[in-house]
């Protein structure tokens, strides 16, 4: 694999800091309910307080856990190979699920040679893997070729998140993404106070071809219920898909699900 003979491998780059890992569904965007796998990798280059859940005393989203290192970190695995993880899910299943790599940020790791082994491994296989990522950080897909053959779940933060656009917004890693991978998409979680921005508008006008998914945000059934019309309405009024998010809706921010 081009990606591991050109890479030297620095000491951090000997492990991977591993939060979790679970088969379950996938909850939201454009595979919403079909049978994964996921893999969620600590860190994240943002830290967006908007969202408001609050852990120990934290303020963050909802994956806080895999955000802030200097609290949650020590919980982290520090794993030096995520192909018999995977593999561990997959003994007990005849088929083959999608894998989905989540974070905190997990392009954050995109370079390193253990998830590049994870991902050449299942690529070959015929797996379809997914990185849900905030789509900030700039991939070289010239020298880390295998990444063309993911999908990226582009959830590319709005104001609401409490980061300024400047960090948030990074058009040139959002092109790279569309120019150099096919089914990847864009996906935003909104509340019925958001809708009357023209920022979404603003953030894909240069990416016109890209899929977008709209989903209702809150972190239970009821915080759900109180933004799902609205967000629905707003798919409807600027022909943007909508997706519920089924996971919140079944089990709340359960954590393994
Ligand atoms: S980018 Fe995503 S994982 Fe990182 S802090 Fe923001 S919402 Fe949380």
């Amino acid at each position: 694999m081009r990606a591991l003979q050109g890479h030297f491998m620095k000491q951090e780059d000997k492990t991977l800091p591993l939060v979790e890992h679970f088969y379950s569904f996938q909850g939201e965007g454009k595979f919403v309910g079909t049978p994964s796998i996921f893999i969620r990798l600590g860190g994240c280059n943002l830290g967006c307080k908007g969202f408001n859940v609050h852990i120990d005393g934290i303020t963050g989203c909802d994956s806080l856990k895999a955000v802030h290192e200097e609290r949650f970190g020590s919980s982290w695995k520090k794993i030096d190979d995520l192909v018999p993880i995977i593999n561990s899910h997959l003994k007990n299943l005849d088929f083959k699920p999608d894998i989905v790599i989540t974070g905190g940020e997990p392009l954050l790791h995109y370079q390193n040679p253990i998830l590049l082994k994870m991902l050449d491994y299942f690529v070959k296989r015929g797996f379809r893997i997914t990185f849900e990522t905030n789509a900030t950080i700039k991939i070289d897909f010239e020298n880390y070729t295998i990444y063309k053959n993911v999908v990226f779940a582009m959830s590319v933060k709005l104001k609401n998140s409490g980061e300024p656009k400047s960090k948030r917004v990074i058009h040139e890693a959002i092109k790279a993404i569309t120019e150099n991978t096919k089914l990847s998409f864009f996906k935003f979680v909104l509340s019925k106070d958001d809708l009357f921005t023209k920022e979404i508008g603003e953030i894909i006008s240069c990416f016109k071809d890209t899929p977008i998914y709209c989903m209702p945000m809150g972190s239970t059934s009821y915080e759900l219920s109180q933004n799902d019309k609205a967000v629905a309405e707003f798919c409807i009024a600027n022909g943007y898909n909508f997706v519920d998010r089924m996971h919140i809706r079944l089990w709340s921010n359960e954590e393994g699900r």
